[in-house]
């Protein structure tokens, strides 16, 4: 107990001195947050300073162990370090797939080799990460996927096509699902790491609506992968895919804990913003039953979510039951933004412009995104059905 007391004074007086002014202030947009990797530019040089101090520490990644770069924090200390970091407001120094899903995956899966060659950069921001799995072919039926990995002795030629690579255009490395066999379904599947650099690889940027192109299509024609890049055995990458897919669900779950850009302002000072208050509440009652609703809700997540992933086994996430915080979490985070929406009425319909603040179209934007949380990393259709199969146990 005196030691973690201990580690609580330290770390309160390391990021005191480490964490800069800015990174202690709210992301007004997206484009504040920091992926890292070799094409990274930083318009505000603190971010770049807060990354480098915080990964020198490891803390980029605080429970990752030290050998591949990680802070090596027990789960009390990092539970400290997490409680100190949000009491000086600071942002997360690093957003990163390589951290969310990528690292996790190798950390169980990969050779000794391959973490020491991949973990420390994905640590340091050095590399960023893009994820080839999605095909116009395979999406909920993942494992019907067509892109071929073909064994040329010293090394895998790869021809075949990915959709909605999130961020290709902007990422380094993919780690992409390849057919190995094409005579079997899920045990003809691999798992591949490459270059994005390499030639024979073309992200074209899907162009929304809104202007913005978060995702790509990405062509791969004739890229050749050394051999030493294949994770896990041949033909076994469908047991890793599914894996990584749990933690990136333990991820998205979490924007359910309101996270988000526009979250700052807690609902009940946007709603005394936009309706007033009275006695010190908001002025209005009916909004008042569902802000308390949402943060009722929002707790109750939170702990649930809390009890469940220590109840885990260290290090190997949530299992299937990812599944049900995936289908809760984005639910209450796409309910969250509903409700900022209704309190900013009118306000809440600008994209651009004058008459909007940046938070405005801040939250504005992130409720319109927040719409993607039940399609990405699985529907919430195919959700429920995992939990039917996985969690409940009901016949198929
Ligand atoms: C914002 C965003 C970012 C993304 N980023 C990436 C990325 O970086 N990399 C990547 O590989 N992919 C990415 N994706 C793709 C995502 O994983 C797929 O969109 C998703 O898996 C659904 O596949 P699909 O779009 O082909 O829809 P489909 O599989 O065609 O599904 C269409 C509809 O049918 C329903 N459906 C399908 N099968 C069943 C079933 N068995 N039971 C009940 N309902 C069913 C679905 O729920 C859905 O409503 C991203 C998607 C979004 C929205």
């Amino acid at each position: 107990m005196e030691q973690l007391e201990k580690f609580r004074q330290d770390t309160r007086e390391w990021l005191e001195a480490n964490c800069p002014p800015t990174m202690r202030t709210p992301m007004a947009s997206e484009d504040d947050t920091v992926w890292g990797g070799r094409k990274a530019t930083y318009k505000n040089p603190e971010a770049k300073l807060w990354l480098d101090r915080m990964a020198s520490r490891g803390w980029t990644v605080p429970t990752w162990p030290k050998a591949y770069g990680g802070g090596g924090l027990t789960k009390d200390e990092n539970q400290i370090l997490q409680s100190e970091l949000r009491r000086i407001k600071a942002r997360s120094p690093l957003s990163s797939f390589g951290i969310w899903m990528l690292g996790p995956a190798l950390l169980e899966y990969a050779s000794e080799e391959q973490k020491q060659k991949f973990l420390p950069p994905i640590v340091r921001g050095e590399i960023r990460w893009c994820q080839g799995y999605s095909e116009p072919g395979a999406g909920s039926d993942l494992a019907g996927l067509q892109t071929k990995a073909e064994d040329k002795g010293d090394h895998y030629l790869v021809n075949g096509q990915k959709i909605w690579t999130s961020y290709a255009d902007k990422a380094d490395w993919i780690f992409c699902l390849v057919r190995t066999d094409s005579t079997k379904k899920h045990d003809g599947i691999s798992f591949l790491l490459f270059d994005m650099d390499s030639p024979g690889v073309e992200a074209r940027p899907i162009s929304m609506i809104s202007g913005a192109s978060p995702f790509c299509e990405t062509f791969f024609t004739d890229v050749k992968v050394p051999k030493s890049h294949l994770v896990g055995e041949l033909n076994k990458g469908w047991t890793i895919a599914k894996r990584l897919l749990q933690h990136e669900r333990d991820m998205i779950s979490g924007m359910g804990l309101g996270s988000g850009v526009g979250s700052s302002a807690s609902l009940e000072s946007l709603a005394k913003d936009y309706f007033g208050e009275s006695n010190g509440k908001v002025a209005s009652a009916a909004l008042r039953e569902h802000i308390v609703q949402q943060k009722m809700d929002g707790k109750a997540f939170a702990l649930t979510l809390q009890r469940t992933t220590e109840e885990a086994k260290a290090g190997q996430g949530m299992g299937a039951a990812s599944s049900i915080f995936k289908y809760y979490g984005t639910e209450l985070n796409k309910r969250r933004y509903e409700l900022m929406l209704e309190i900013m009425g009118t306000q809440g319909l600008g994209w651009t412009g004058e008459g909007f603040t940046d938070q405005e179209i801040g939250v504005t934007r992130s409720w319109l995104r927040s719409k993607g949380n039940s399609i990405e990393g699985g529907t919430s259709e195919v959700q429920l059905n995992v939990v039917a199969k996985r969690v409940l146990n009901l016949p198929d």
